[in-house]
């Protein structure tokens, strides 16, 4: 029996993660299940996968989880602290499927615990990079990259041949403005900008995706990951979502992961690992899809790629500005605020404002992650 918790379970990432749960329930003992508002779908899976806890992030929702849960052995549980409990309890691994930098503080304090972690929330990387894989390394710790890209590269790249890496090639779709000019991306919609052309996916990543931003957060994602240069870091768009990324060796050989777009595929692999589950997903038929394009990432069109590879260069909390800028940026969109282009405006105007700093403690991480939400929402 695995012990597991979810942090975030009622997202994409989480519905993805219980849905395995639930064909191999006789492997799988559930701790902890964590939600931000959804009451009612925390509650129902609570009680269907009969978790010891569920934990509301929302402070004024505990009544209503409390009753949606009376007459069962669940605890319910509300705040910041109790997500932070969820994470610490006795679990063989944590889901950290929580978006954004919400999610990094009950991320770190499972890390600190010493717990294998599956890690599909990226901005926790991009935000904390540094001391994250300094935790990870002092508690023992592994972080098992659930992000397809990553989960790819964490498949095909041998720790043991580090020194013989040339590079690292991230593969992206492209999102589903692709081959757009910046006039024709004036008056996107969110709902345009939310529908991704192969992955059903939360909103907010959904969002990355169509900006490009996603790839740059992979980017600073892989550069803590794995052995590897930012020079060494290549992105290549490649439109039909097959080859998850690959790893090139100084022999010439290229080692890449290939399989459907579906992210049960990663999500099994890190929950089994070092083993191999069945899992539901779509078998991967090539002759069906026949063939594979691969194309430059546009620069011009698309800046994000550039601005994040630029920001983990400058590093200190350039990387930690630039995902709380995004995160802000982004919802701002979604809410109507801003138009799609100003996204990556705001993110660049709010790092050029406020520059990069050596990062001396998480508390200060915390404070700049604050201290910019405020500039980017100024500016917004
Ligand atoms: P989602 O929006 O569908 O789900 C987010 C989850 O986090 C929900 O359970 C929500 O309740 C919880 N949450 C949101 N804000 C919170 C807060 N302030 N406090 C506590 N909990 C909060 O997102 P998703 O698509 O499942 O993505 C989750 C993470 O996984 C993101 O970091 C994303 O980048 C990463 N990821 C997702 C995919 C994918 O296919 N969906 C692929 C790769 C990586
Ligand atoms: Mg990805």
């Amino acid at each position: 029996m695995k012990k597991i918790s979810i942090l975030g379970s009622t997202g994409s990432i989480g519905l993805s993660t219980i849905d395995l749960i639930e064909r191999d329930r006789q492997n799988y003992d559930v701790v902890a299940l964590t939600a931000h508002k959804n009451v009612d779908r925390l509650a129902a899976q609570a009680k269907s996968l009969n978790a010891e806890m569920a934990v509301i992030a929302d402070e004024t929702l505990y009544e209503d989880l409390k009753q949606a849960l009376s007459g069962t052995k669940i605890k319910a549980m509300a705040g910041r602290t109790a997500l932070n409990e969820a994470a610490e309890s006795e679990n063989d691994i944590v889901m950290a499927a929580i978006v954004g930098a919400a999610g990094l503080e009950a991320t770190l304090s499972a890390v600190r615990k010493g717990t294998d972690i599956a890690l599909a929330n990226k901005e926790c990387l991009v935000c904390a990079g540094e001391l994250m894989i300094d935790l990870a390394r002092q508690s023992g710790s592994r972080l098992l990259p659930v992000d397809s890209e990553h989960n790819a590269i964490f498949q095909v790249l041998d720790p043991k041949q580090a020194d013989k890496i040339d590079k690292i090639t991230l593969t992206a779709s492209g999102g589903p403005f692709r081959g757009r000019s910046l006039p024709q991306m004036q008056n996107i919609s969110p709902a345009e900008a939310i529908a991704h052309p192969n992955w059903k996916m939360g909103a907010k990543i959904s969002v990355d995706s169509a900006t490009m931003m996603n790839k740059g957060l992979e980017l600073i994602e892989a550069y803590h990951l794995f052995p590897i240069e930012i020079n060494q870091l290549d992105i290549i768009i490649h439109p039909q979502s097959v080859i998850h990324s690959m790893v090139s060796y100084v022999d010439g050989t290229v080692l890449a992961q290939l399989g459907s777009p579906d992210m049960r595929i990663p999500i099994s692999y890190v929950m089994n690992y070092p083993s191999r589950k069945l899992t539901p997903a779509k078998a991967l038929n090539l002759k069906e899809i026949g063939l594979l394009d691969f194309f430059d990432v546009d620069e011009i069109n698309f800046p994000a790629t550039k601005i994040a590879r630029e920001a983990l260069q400058l590093g200190g909390t350039a990387p930690t500005i630039l995902n709380a800028a995004n995160e802000v940026a982004v919802y701002a969109f979604l809410e109507g605020k801003i138009k799609f282009l100003k996204i990556v405006q705001i993110i660049e105007q709010t790092l050029e404002i406020m520059g990069s700093e050596k990062i001396t403690s998480l508390e200060a991480l915390y404070a700049k992650d604050e201290e910019t939400r405020i500039k980017a929402s100024e500016l917004i």
